[in-house]
C-alpha cells in the first residue's frame, strides 16, 4: 500500500528531459526481477535491455534448476515469461544498449544511443560474459556440447566422457563437481603450470576418475547429428594433433564483467565486476548492482533474480529517504 503512493513520483528536469526514480540497465534475470519489483512499487522504471535482449539464458535450451519449473523450462522461454511479467506490471523496456552513463551528479546521465534519459536512480544488471574459446565448430555446439557452467549442465551428461578446458581454480572446482556424472573427466592445459591453488590442484588430480593433460590447446571441436563427438587437441610446443573423444565439454577459463560503458564512474575490482559497498549499493549513492556483474561466485539465473530483487528494495527504499 505505502509504496502506491510513489507512483506519481516522477519529476521533470525541463519539458523534454523527464526524470525518471529508476533506470535498470540490463536484461537478464537480474534486470526483470529488478524491473518487475520497481514497476510493482510504482516506480515506473525504464529498462535499457541491450542488445542481447534477455541475457545469457537466450543461449541454452533447458534450464532445470530454476525453482517454478518441475519439468524444466527454455532459456528463451523463461525470459520471455519474465519480461512478460514485469510488463504486466508496467516496466518500459528499451531494446538497446547504454553507451555511456555520468554518475556525477544526481539526477543521474544514461546515454544511449545518442539520447539522454535521466534517473535519480539506476540499477545495473549488465551481467558477464563467459570467455569462449572461438575455435572452430565452438558456436554450433555452444549451450549444447559445450558449456561454460558445470552447474548448470553438468546433470545433462551421465555416464558420459568430458572435458574441462582451464588451469585455473574454476577448471579444478568444475572437473571436481563434474565426476558426480561423468564416467571419465580429462582436464586440457596449454601449459605445465596450473595458476589453481595447490589444494585444488591436488583434489582433480589425485580424483580416480579425473586425467589431466598438459600441453594441449583445442585446436577445432568435432561434432555429428548427435552433437558433440570430441576435438582435436594441439600441443602448442611443436604443433602436433592429438584428437581426444568426448560428449560433453566445459570452458573454464574465465568471466568477463560487462562494464566496460563504466568506466571511471562507479568502482570495480582488478578484473571489473561492481563491488557492493553498502548492500547492494555500489560506492556511488543511488546506483545499485545486481547479478554476474558484481558475482565472482555463484553465477546463477536465480541468485541473479534474488539480487534484482534486493536491489529494487534498496532502490525503492533510498529513494524514499533521499528523494525530497
Ligand atoms: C550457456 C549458459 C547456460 C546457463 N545455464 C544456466 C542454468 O541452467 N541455470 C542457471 O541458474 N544459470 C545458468 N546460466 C547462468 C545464468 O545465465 C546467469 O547466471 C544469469 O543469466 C545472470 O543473470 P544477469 O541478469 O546477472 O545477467 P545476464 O543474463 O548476463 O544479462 C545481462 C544483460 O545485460 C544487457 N547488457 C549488457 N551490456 C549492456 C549495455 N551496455 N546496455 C544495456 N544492456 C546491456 C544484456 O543485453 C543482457 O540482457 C547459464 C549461462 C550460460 C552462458
Amino acid at each position: 500500500m505505502f509504496s502506491r503512493l510513489k507512483g506519481c513520483r516522477v519529476r521533470r528536469q525541463d519539458m523534454s528531459n523527464e526524470v525518471r526514480n529508476v533506470i535498470i540497465i540490463g536484461s537478464g534475470p537480474a534486470g526483470y526481477t529488478a524491473g518487475l519489483y520497481t514497476a510493482r512499487a510504482m516506480l515506473n522504471p525504464l529498462m535499457f535491455a541491450g542488445y542481447m535482449s534477455g541475457g545469457q539464458l537466450m543461449l541454452t535450451s533447458d534450464v532445470e534448476n530454476f525453482p517454478g519449473y518441475p519439468q524444466g523450462i527454455g532459456g528463451p522461454e523463461m525470459m520471455m515469461d519474465l519480461r512478460a511479467q514485469a510488463e504486466r506490471f508496467g516496466l518500459e523496456i528499451q531494446d538497446r544498449n547504454v553507451g555511456s552513463v555520468d554518475f556525477s551528479q544526481r539526477p543521474f546521465k544514461v546515454e544511449s544511443e545518442g539520447e539522454e534519459f535521466y534517473a535519480d536512480a539506476v540499477i545495473i544488471c549488465t551481467g558477464a560474459e563467459a570467455i569462449w574459446l572461438g575455435v572452430e565448430g565452438e558456436e554450433a555446439q555452444k549451450g549444447r556440447g559445450i558449456s561454460t557452467c558445470a552447474t548448470c549442465d553438468g546433470a545433462f551428461f551421465r555416464d558420459e566422457e568430458i572435458i574441462v578446458i582451464g588451469g585455473g581454480d574454476s577448471a579444478m572446482e568444475e572437473a571436481t563437481f563434474l565426476t558426480r556424472f561423468a564416467s571419465k573427466v580429462t582436464v586440457i592445459h596449454r601449459r605445465d603450470v596450473f595458476r589453481a591453488s595447490k589444494v585444488m590442484y591436488e583434489r582433480a588430480a589425485n580424483h580416480p576418475k579425473i586425467e589431466i593433460q598438459t600441453f594441449r590447446s583445442v585446436k577445432k571441436w568435432l561434432s555429428d547429428d548427435n552433437g558433440l563427438t570430441g576435438a582435436i587437441l594441439e600441443d602448442p610446443r611443436d604443433g602436433s594433433e592429438h584428437e581426444i573423444s568426448c560428449t560433453g565439454a566445459f570452458i573454464a577459463i574465465g568471466h568477463k564483467p560487462i562494464t566496460q560503458f563504466l568506466e571511471g564512474q562507479v568502482e570495480t575490482d582488478d578484473e571489473g565486476y561492481l563491488i557492493h559497498s553498502e548492500h547492494t549499493m555500489t560506492n556511488v549513492a543511488g546506483v545499485f548492482a545486481a547479478g554476474d556483474v558484481v558475482d565472482t561466485r555463484y553465477r546463477q539465473a536465480i541468485t541473479a533474480a534474488g539480487q534484482g530483487c534486493a536491489a529494487a528494495i534498496d532502490a525503492e527504499r533510498w529513494l524514499e529517504d533521499n528523494l525530497h
